[in-house]
């Protein structure tokens, strides 16, 4: 399998680029996105009775040819144990009534579904710098979720360093505590006087510095890393085949969306041909793409007019992997691509021809949008209902996904992060505290590390410098 740039340009130099390129280097030359050249056809029926690791050695085969088979299936065997993602079945599926279930993908160290491809990420990067004898030093900035899940899945890994930029005192005191516990000497939490905003302008600036880039080995885990949507792709089909009988039933899946990771996992998998009939993009009051599923009109907002939320990892003002999607939509041609970003930075938004909406329309996404109110009613209804507590980002795709139910077809709502990490919200809408997993008991009274610095790219720098290779 060979990559190409969403913009026709070039990934690490070449056309098309092999895996190890494109999990190292991110962005294509021209600011494009990578993507698989064709998609592997799924072999439904050999691979229903398979484990998680084995199905995951089975999908990631596929998209994979530069890491032999032996070394991906020890990478994946020691990724997903019970001991890291609490059950042997690493992503289960928790039936609330016949016809309606939660695939549960929240287990893993820092309760949210992005420790499914990062902890994945974590280990194909050790592997691939370690054959390389390269090393990388990774610059992020977080506003809670992506930062832990990246850090708990580079703790001690060879050749990595991670610099963790947050908000300091802007996250709740849960979060933080996740982060700034960890005292492995590879990562280190830089809180930043400012807001989130000000982290990420740090991160631009200090990866604008192309000498500095470069002399440092700068690198990113974001979102738009491909390797992380091929790791999502897995549990569609573990949900899929644990929620369906025989292989053909039709499924309907409901996901919470930000920055389009994890929908777009689903859209892949349904390329593959996995029978999945509707995709429910649920949003929260940050509706760009319910706009857009809509109407065909894409329109980002910019930061200062995206809403903070109840459901805050969802507060995102650009989709950052949607430009893959409109990829395949346009036909994967290059020249459209570059027209449609051109317009995007020009006018702020595009419309789509009448042929490609009718496309999107047929590529099975259906949206709706849901608020503080809808979160709070559907926390509840669930509660009351089932007895299960959901947490507001899952409870944003219940509404949605229960708004297209229909009868005959089943309908499978991802859980993307565990109650827990939103305790506020929770007892707002029950009156009652989520319980958390024991190792977190009392993980705001440990010791906290991490380092204070002003919002300035120069101190940063020198922090780094201090500290790198
Ligand atoms: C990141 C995140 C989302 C959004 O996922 P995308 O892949 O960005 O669409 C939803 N819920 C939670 C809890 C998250 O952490």
């Amino acid at each position: 399998m060979r990559y190409i740039s969403t913009r026709g340009g070039l990934i690490g130099g070449q056309v098309s680029a092999p895996f190890s390129t494109v999990l190292l280097e991110g962005l294509a030359s021209d600011g494009g996105l990578s993507m698989p050249e064709s998609y592997p056809r799924a072999e439904l029926d050999a691979w229903r009775p398979l484990s998680y690791p084995a199905l995951c050695l089975e999908i990631v085969s596929r998209f994979v040819d530069d890491i032999p088979r032996d070394a991906l299936k020890a990478i994946i065997d020691k990724t997903y144990t019970q001991e890291i993602f609490s059950s042997a079945e690493i992503t289960p599926v928790r039936e609330l009534e016949p016809g309606l279930s939660l695939l549960c993908v929240s287990n893993g160290p820092t309760l949210a579904f992005k420790d499914i491809a990062l902890q994945l990420l974590g280990n194909l990067f050790e592997y691939v710098l370690e054959r390389e004898g390269r090393v990388i030093n990774i610059l992020g900035a977080t506003s809670g979720d992506t930062g832990s899940s990246a850090e708990y899945a580079m703790r001690g890994k060879r050749g990595i360093k991670v610099f963790m930029l947050s908000p300091h005192k802007r996250m709740s005191a849960f979060q933080q505590a996740q982060m700034y516990t960890l005292d492995d000497p590879n990562i280190f939490n830089l809180a930043i006087e400012g807001t989130f905003d000000c982290c990420q302008d740090i991160v631009k600036a200090v990866g604008g510095d192309t000498a500095f880039k470069k002399q440092y080995h700068l690198g990113a885990v974001n979102s738009i890393n491909w390797a992380r949507v091929m790791a999502q792709i897995v549990y569609y089909f573990k949900g899929y085949f644990a929620v369906t009988r025989k292989n053909g039933e039709p499924l309907d899946v409901a996901v919470p969306t930000g920055n389009f990771g994890n929908i777009l996992a689903a859209y892949v998998a349904k390329q593959m041909g996995l029978p999945l009939r509707r995709l429910i993009l649920a949003t929260n009051e940050n509706d760009v793409l319910d706009e857009f599923f809509k109407s065909g009109h894409y329109r980002p907002r910019s930061p200062e007019e995206t809403h903070a939320t109840s459901s805050p990892s969802m507060d995102i003002s650009k989709a950052s992997n949607f430009e893959r999607y409109i990829f395949d939509c346009v036909g994967r041609d290059s020249t459209v691509m570059r027209d449609l970003w051109a317009q995007l930075a020009q006018h702020g938004g595009f419309k789509l021809t009448e042929q490609v909406h009718q496309r999107v329309q047929a590529s099975g996404f259906v949206s709706g949008r849901s608020t503080h109110i809808d979160r709070l009613q559907t926390i509840r209804d669930i509660y009351c209902r089932y007895g299960v507590m959901i947490d507001p980002h899952t409870a944003d795709g219940v509404k949605v996904g229960q708004e297209y139910r229909e009868t005959g077809v089943p309908l499978l709502c991802v859980e993307t992060a565990l109650p827990a990490k939103f305790a506020v919200t929770i007892e707002e809408a029950l009156g009652k505290t989520p319980p958390r997993p024991e190792i977190y008991a009392d993980i705001e009274q440990r010791p906290q590390h991490y380092k204070v610095l002003p919002a300035d790219a120069g101190a940063v720098k020198a922090f780094m410098r201090e500290r790198l290779i």
